[in-house]
């Protein structure tokens, strides 16, 4: 009947097509059978369970065990194991960020006595070179005119407000860690409020403070801000300008001490070394630090006496120019304010010309054609308030990690595809003689 409709060629090829499908529909059923095997799915469970159990392996690396832990407790509203990643989402987090009471107070000091960061201390140059002295092990030189140095940058004790913006702190503390790995530094990262009364940008004060006294074999420390980034991993800070100084700070002399501009200097990133004098300063420049009244008030006579500051509650930067400005004869002489490199780099004035800078120059100059640091000032990625667009500062860090991340990736044979990307690709083939490799900027094993 089928031949008679269709003819015999027609009839085989339908026979051969039927049998073929046969073969598939076998090897499919072995495939589920083996796959139930090896991947255990199904075991106890309906096929939605095989489905889900089968789904959640291949996307387990997005949802780590303890994650869907978070999501499971909080499960009480859903009926139904789909939504698993849901639950995650609607996981709310200030469910594990329960504060004390008074976890933001802490112990309210006298308002009526000014504030101070510690006990007087006035003898901390004898102190620490007795020390030093008795622990020969630990100098505070590693080599002549290398001092030894302590990176210190830290965060809020909490998470970002904005969610994305811890990212951007992790980006910010691996790019230090690589250029202090490179440069033999150490760094500390804080996260605890040490004085209630001095949270935000005031945090840095008693921090530092405690740090220098701790570390009596460390020679400078260098306070980094958590929203500046290495940009040339291969400049070496010329410490050796510096022997006569005991704080540097990227800045100029006529705009801080003439002008008394607010943006004369910048407290970003600076470096202080640690002696009698560092104290000294530490505690001329905390006492309009303490929040509330205090901050209030003196960002009222910081916004009268300085040059196009506008009006905010007081912040370091500007009780710093202002101390300066007003002090020139008792600090004036151990402050250098350097200009001659990026120690703090604008990131306005930096960020569209690192393709600029990649065509024409290398890595080792901390200049503008090189800048050492690039400063995201004004951004906060971390709050929800900036000067900036989110967008517009998140993209130009992105720019800015990949420019400096590009310098770590070249001595491993990779670079970013561009300064937009998260991707690499390679620059050198693999070789069977790993140990002959010369790369260019010689970081891998830096004499520095
Ligand atoms: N900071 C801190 N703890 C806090 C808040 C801020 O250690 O609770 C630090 C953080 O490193 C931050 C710096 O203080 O980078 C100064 O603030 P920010 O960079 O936002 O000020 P800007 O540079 O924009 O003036
Ligand atoms: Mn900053």
């Amino acid at each position: 009947m089928l031949e008679k409709c269709l003819g015999a060629q027609r009839v085989r090829r339908f026979q051969r097509a039927l049998r073929h499908c046969k073969v598939t529909i076998l090897c499919l059923v072995l495939t589920i059978v083996v796959l139930r095997g090896t991947i255990g799915a199904g075991k106890f469970g309906t096929p939605k369970q095989d489905f889900l159990d089968i789904r959640d392996r291949f996307y387990s690396r997005k949802l780590p065990d303890n994650h869907r832990h978070l999501g499971e407790l909080q499960s009480t509203t859903s009926e139904d194991s789909t939504s698993t990643t849901t639950n995650y989402n609607a996981f709310d987090i200030n469910t594990i960020l329960v504060d004390e009471p008074d976890d933001e107070n802490g112990e309210k000091l006298n308002p009526h006595e000014p504030y101070r960061l510690g006990p007087k201390i006035s003898n901390w140059d004898e102190e620490r070179s007795r020390w030093l002295r008795k622990n020969p092990n630990l100098s505070n030189f590693v080599r002549p005119n290398k001092p030894r140095v302590l990176l210190v940058t830290g965060s809020s004790p909490k998470p970002c407000e904005n969610p994305v913006g811890d990212h951007y702190l992790l980006k910010a503390i691996k790019n230090k860690i690589d250029y202090c790995r490179l440069h033999g530094i150490e760094v500390f990262y804080n996260m605890a409020l040490l004085d209630a009364e001095m949270a935000g940008f005031w945090a840095k004060l008693p921090l530092i403070r405690k740090l220098l006294l701790s570390h009596p074999e460390v020679e400078f420390l260098w306070w980094m801000d958590s929203d500046a980034m290495f940009t040339d991993m291969a400049f070496e800070v010329p410490w050796e300008r510096y022997k006569d100084h005991n704080l540097v700070m990227h800045g100029w002399d006529e705009m801080v001490y003439d002008d008394k501009n607010w943006i004369g200097l910048n407290t970003g990133s600076f470096l202080l070394r640690n002696c009698q004098w560092s104290l000294d300063i530490l505690d001329a420049w905390a006492p309009m630090g303490p929040k509330g009244r205090v901050r209030d008030e003196a960002g009222k006579v910081l916004t009268r006496e300085l040059k196009d500051r506008p009006v905010f509650e007081a912040d370091d930067q500007s009780a710093m120019v202002y101390l300066l400005a007003r002090e020139r004869d008792k600090w004036g002489d151990k402050v250098y304010l350097e200009n001659g490199y990026y120690l703090h780099g604008y990131w306005g004035i930096l960020v569209d010309k690192y393709e600029e800078m990649i065509e024409n120059y290398h890595p080792g100059l901390g200049d503008h054609r090189w800048p050492l640091v690039t400063h995201f000032v004004g951004c906060k990625p971390c709050g929800k308030f900036g000067d900036y667009p989110v967008e517009r500062c998140l993209k130009q860090m992105d720019r800015a990690f990949n420019f400096g991340d590009n310098q770590i990736l070249q001595i491993y044979g990779f670079t970013h595809t561009s300064l937009a990307s998260k991707g690499v690709k390679r620059i050198r083939d693999e070789t069977s003689n790993p140990l002959e490799v010369r790369e260019e900027l010689g970081l891998l094993h830096p004499s520095i």
